[in-house]
């Protein structure tokens, strides 16, 4: 079917239409449809939000029951959501209605319930429904709003107060600190545990946002080179250490001595030669690590823009605002549901 024809049938089902997305309530299950393909597209992702636990026979049963019209995949098991790829070749409302019909039925035999909890404050008694987390969820007005002004707040303070250079600091202390565990278990035990590795970006990026780090495009790279940097001079400390109980030096010697090795790149050839497996847990912490900073704080922002768009009041339920700040877009979309 056409994309046209697909916004026209989920208007038809007075869904809040975003782009290829729709976003509405049916037999009682917040649902997220998006619409897969560009002008022309044969599938679409019907995300339903349920509560209760969804085991392999309720999916193996729903599958049976949708046959021929889409089926639904168990993606991640500790999600709140279903998701069915919808077959929309011949048209979107009817093999939805179908499908959901369907559902339900399945869906009740299971113990599946449409959701009551507020994913922001975990209470019942919610007033609208927005995109969060990985579906369309009832929440209240009032928790949203919150959670905005929280987003924002944040954003702001570290967009004007957020350092490279502080960030630097505490994260190269926390890579530090993080290696720690790694030196002692080579001098105690006297054993390398490469897994140990996978501390040190986590130090790395626990530090940067403790010493107040700007949040920008810089921080990922700056992971990744104070990670290294502390691994390597981790290793460093303990080739001195090494020496020092070797050949009875005090700490100071040892340094003077070995310091002249950090210029002659054979030392480096054979520092990462001999550290293969340990860098392979580093890039793993650093993979890890990578998602807490590298985001920018106005990602965040525009993040939870995007949910408060989606926001559709329930209907019947009394609203709980008070104060008009920040009400453009909610009070916008509350009053285009309403027409609908
Ligand atoms: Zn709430």
């Amino acid at each position: 079917m056409t994309y046209d024809q697909y916004i026209i049938e989920t208007q038809a089902l007075s869904f809040l239409q975003k782009g290829p997305n729709a976003f509405g309530v049916y037999r009682g299950f917040p649902v997220c449809c998006s619409f897969q393909g560009k002008a022309e597209g044969k599938t679409a992702v019907i995300t339903v939000s349920v509560e209760g636990k969804r085991g392999m026979k309720f999916f193996r049963a729903l599958n049976q029951s949708i046959k021929g019209l889409g089926n639904a995949v168990n993606g991640q098991a500790s999600g709140s959501v279903v998701q069915i790829h919808l077959q929309i070749r011949n048209g979107f409302g009817g093999p939805f209605r179908e499908v959901m019909e369907r559902f339900a039925s399945t869906a009740e035999e299971y113990g599946l319930r449409p959701p009551t909890l507020c994913p922001i404050c975990h209470q019942g008694g919610c007033n609208g429904y927005a995109f969060l987390g990985d579906g369309y969820m009832p929440v209240h007005e009032g928790c949203l709003r919150e959670l905005h002004q929280r987003v924002n707040a944040s954003a702001h303070q570290n967009m004007s107060e957020g350092s490279i250079l502080t960030g630097i600091i505490g994260g190269l202390v926390g890579g530090l600190v993080a290696g720690v565990p790694s030196l002692l278990t080579i001098l105690l035990l006297e054993r390398v545990y490469a897994a140990l590795m996978w501390l040190i970006p986590m130090g790395v990026a626990f530090g940067y946002k403790k010493c107040n780090g700007k949040r920008s495009r810089a921080a990922g790279p700056i992971l990744i080179l104070l990670s290294l940097l502390s691994m390597y001079l981790m290793e460093y400390m303990l080739f001195v250490v090494i020496m020092a109980t070797e050949y009875g030096w005090g700490v100071g010697e040892a340094l003077i001595t070995t310091l002249p090795f950090l210029l002659d790149p054979s030392f480096w050839v054979t520092l990462v030669q001999s550290s293969v497996m340990e860098l392979v847990f580093l890039v793993l912490g650093i993979a890890v690590s990578w998602k807490t900073l590298t985001g920018t704080a106005a990602d965040d922002v525009s993040n939870v823009e995007a949910c408060l768009s989606t926001y559709q009041p329930m209907p019947g339920a009394a609203s709980q605002t008070s104060s008009g700040q920040d009400g453009n877009t909610m009070d916008g979309n509350a009053a285009a549901a309403e027409e609908q």
